[in-house]
């Protein structure tokens, strides 16, 4: 079994040790027999609806998110394409913001995005910095909890169609005042949260190697075997109480 995971501008969006997702999706596939290849998509290079199982693109700076986002904006029919024939997606802070319609930076300055997600950013003064806790129900009746670091100037606002992928316990989220953190669409998933996000958070790591299995045989998710993740549970422990001690608090 192979899957394949397109990793977009890893040399421009990788902030917070984001490219640790890649580690983390790698590992828990070699421990189930799964071959993980992850192909990077860097500027101008191709992007095939179909090709990728899973699509993944990390953090950075309104400096760099303002070199890709053209770059980006202009794959918006073929991310479409690609999300929508199933495959899977992870989007984390501001690949998660060029996901959207469009980020406007600290300068004022509108940087184009995909529009793949119904959302907009805008960059506010002050930053929101800290440990985040969020309440999440990905699967229908399976509430469960995702700890991560943010660290964003960009307040996001969900459009009337769009899910958000969480409810925030500890922390700012999207704009530090709807409760609610990134946004959830079909297998698609946008967050603000780093840290990387799937070293202590083991079951999204799983839901989307799940998705992306289903996408490269082309059935129904299945969930994959369990692993022995005492170390991954005590990581998540760690950082759920740091964010509930000192997360920050929605206005
Ligand atoms: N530059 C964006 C912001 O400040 C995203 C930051 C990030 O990816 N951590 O909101």
């Amino acid at each position: 079994m192979r899957v394949v995971v397109g990793h977009l501008y890893p040399d421009y969006l990788n902030i917070y040790a984001d490219r640790g997702n890649m580690a983390v999706l790698a590992g828990r596939a070699a421990w189930r027999g799964i071959e993980l290849e992850i192909r990077p998509i860097g500027m101008g290079d191709p992007l095939r609806p179909g090709e990728h199982d899973l699509l993944y693109v990390g953090g950075g700076q309104d400096r760099e998110q303002a070199l890709v986002a053209p770059d980006l904006a202009a794959r918006a029919d073929a991310l479409e394409e690609a999300l929508a024939g199933g495959a899977a997606a992870l989007a984390v802070c501001g690949g998660y913001q060029l996901f959207g319609r469009f980020y406007r930076d600290r300068a004022g300055v509108e940087l184009p995005g995909a529009g793949v997600f119904d959302l907009e950013t805008i960059a506010g003064e002050r930053r929101m910095i800290g440990d985040v806790l969020l309440e999440c129900e990905l699967e229908p009746g399976a509430r469960r909890t995702l700890a991560g670091f943010e660290n964003h100037a960009g307040r996001t606002i969900l459009g009337p169609d769009a899910e958000p992928l969480g409810r925030v316990v500890a922390g700012y989220g999207n704009d530090g005042a709807s409760g609610y953190e990134g946004v959830r669409s079909g297998r698609a998933l946008g967050t603000y949260l780093h840290g990387p996000l799937l070293p202590r958070n083991p079951w999204l790591a799983d839901l989307l190697l799940s998705w992306a299995v289903a996408h490269a045989t082309g059935e129904e998710p299945v969930p994959l075997e369990p692993l022995a993740d005492e170390l991954e549970r005590a990581a998540h422990a760690v950082a759920a109480a740091r964010a509930r001690a000192r997360g920050g608090r929605p206005a």
